[in-house]
């Protein structure tokens, strides 16, 4: 069997369509809209594609097709906010809603879809970390770079890639979880969604889900893709049975939507990055959808170093203290610890090194007595001439971890 992807594509497209359709005919209009859209997106990603079944042109009309019926539903749903018997949008989710303040809220959504779609929009992008920026985690680094690479490889027919679809990164905090991310990122050849959950949380009925699902409609309709799951476990505790309706519906639509993108056979090249530094929270069923989970350790000896050498070295500044004597000192310091401990004997490096910082921070009591003009020379001659750099001592150091400790 081939498992060539436009193949693939055009299996979801029809599914979505029958969903649009049966959504139409049981009167949920606003449910219709929503699959007639994710199945318009698909008709455009296979525009271009090699290899595809049908013509561009084809492609082209279904999705206009599709969009149209999709907007002809909006407006029948605008027009007649509830049809009789017909079901809300969110009941996709098997719920039920009854009030009809709630009917109202729903038929205006629509009109907000774009405004969320716009938020998903926006959660995209590109960094400028490197690999080279992250010090030790070696073998987590290949993993991850390994992993990225087979998600937007493309497969000979009737050959499975074996992906790593759904990475879940857990360990304590400022060790490097999101840092790999923005490597991640950096990549050129996928576009990448970096979200923290708590962007995906709206106290508006039913938007978290519809966020959600668009998260994931868009990752699709732009694959490869990479959707970067920041503090998963805002969305994604363990069911305990007392959370409240909107949890429970951002669990479920979260599941299903990885689902999708874990059947490996027949998945887009998306790829789900999540990180939490509270593993023991998560769900069991969105454990069970992680083809891999990495522990994030706290920095060895070695990684310490490489680390410092990172925030010294490649941040431009020397060291007359050895880095191995300071990673030697700096046990038990996360990736974050180290940082901070780097910019802090920095700080104090060009605090002794550059006396003319001191005229610009005069105490507001000096600056009285500071005639106005005077004041402004010396702020003049602080942006002329340039910062004395000189390298890091024991001193520096000192202060730096005594202020860590
Ligand atoms: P987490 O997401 O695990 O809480 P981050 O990735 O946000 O931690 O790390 C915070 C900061 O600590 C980073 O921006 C970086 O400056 C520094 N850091 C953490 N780990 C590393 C590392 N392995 N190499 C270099 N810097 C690191």
């Amino acid at each position: 069997m081939s498992v060539d992807l436009s193949a693939s594509i055009t299996r979801q497209i029809g599914g979505f369509v029958r969903r649009a359709e049966a959504a139409r005919d049981r009167g949920a209009l606003l449910e219709g809209v929503f699959f007639y859209r994710i199945a318009a997106g698909l008709c455009r990603r296979l525009v271009g594609r090699s290899g595809a079944a049908m013509g561009e042109q084809t492609h082209r009309m279904r999705a206009s097709r599709y969009q149209r019926l999709a907007a002809g539903l909006e407006l029948a749903a605008r027009v007649q906010p509830q049809t009789a018997g017909a079901e809300p949008w969110s009941c996709a989710h098997s719920e039920s809603v009854s009030s009809r303040r709630q009917d109202a809220r729903r038929s205006d959504d629509i009109l907000d879809t774009e405004a969320l779609r716009e938020r998903v929009k926006s959660m995209v992008r590109r960094s400028s970390v490197s690999w080279e920026d992250i010090g030790g985690l070696e073998e987590i680094k290949e993993e991850i770079q390994a992993s990225l690479a087979l998600t937007l490889a493309v497969p000979p027919p009737g050959v499975k890639i074996p992906r790593n679809q759904m990475m879940l990164m857990e360990g304590p905090p400022g060790t490097g979880k999101t840092l790999l991310a923005s490597a991640v990122a950096g990549h050129v050849g996928a576009t990448f969604y970096d979200v923290k959950t708590s962007q995906l949380m709206s106290r508006y009925f039913g938007d978290s889900e519809r966020m959600v699902s668009l998260l994931f409609e868009e990752a699709r309709a732009n694959a490869p893709a990479v959707i970067f799951l920041d503090e998963v476990d805002g969305i994604a505790s363990a069911r305990t049975g007392n959370e409240s309706g909107p949890e429970r519906r951002i669990l479920t639509t979260l599941l299903s939507e990885l689902e999708g993108v874990v059947d490996v056979e027949d998945s887009l090249p998306v790829m789900v990055l999540a990180a939490t530094n509270k593993p023991n929270l998560l769900d069991d069923a969105l454990l069970s959808r992680c083809s891999r989970r990495i522990r994030m350790p706290l920095p060895d000896r070695a990684a310490r170093a490489a680390i410092l050498r990172i925030h010294i070295g490649r941040a431009g500044y020397d060291s007359l203290v050895p880095i191995e004597k300071i990673a030697g000192e700096t046990q038990g310091c996360s990736g974050r610890d180290l940082q901070q401990l780097c910019l802090v004997a920095v700080r104090t490096m060009l605090w002794r090194a550059n006396p003319q910082l001191r005229d610009i921070s005069r105490t507001g009591e000096q600056q009285d007595q500071v005639q106005h003009g005077q004041n402004s020379e010396a702020a003049k001659d602080l942006h002329a001439k340039e910062l004395t750099v000189l390298p890091l001592t024991q001193e520096d150091f000192d202060r730096a971890l005594r202020g860590a400790r």
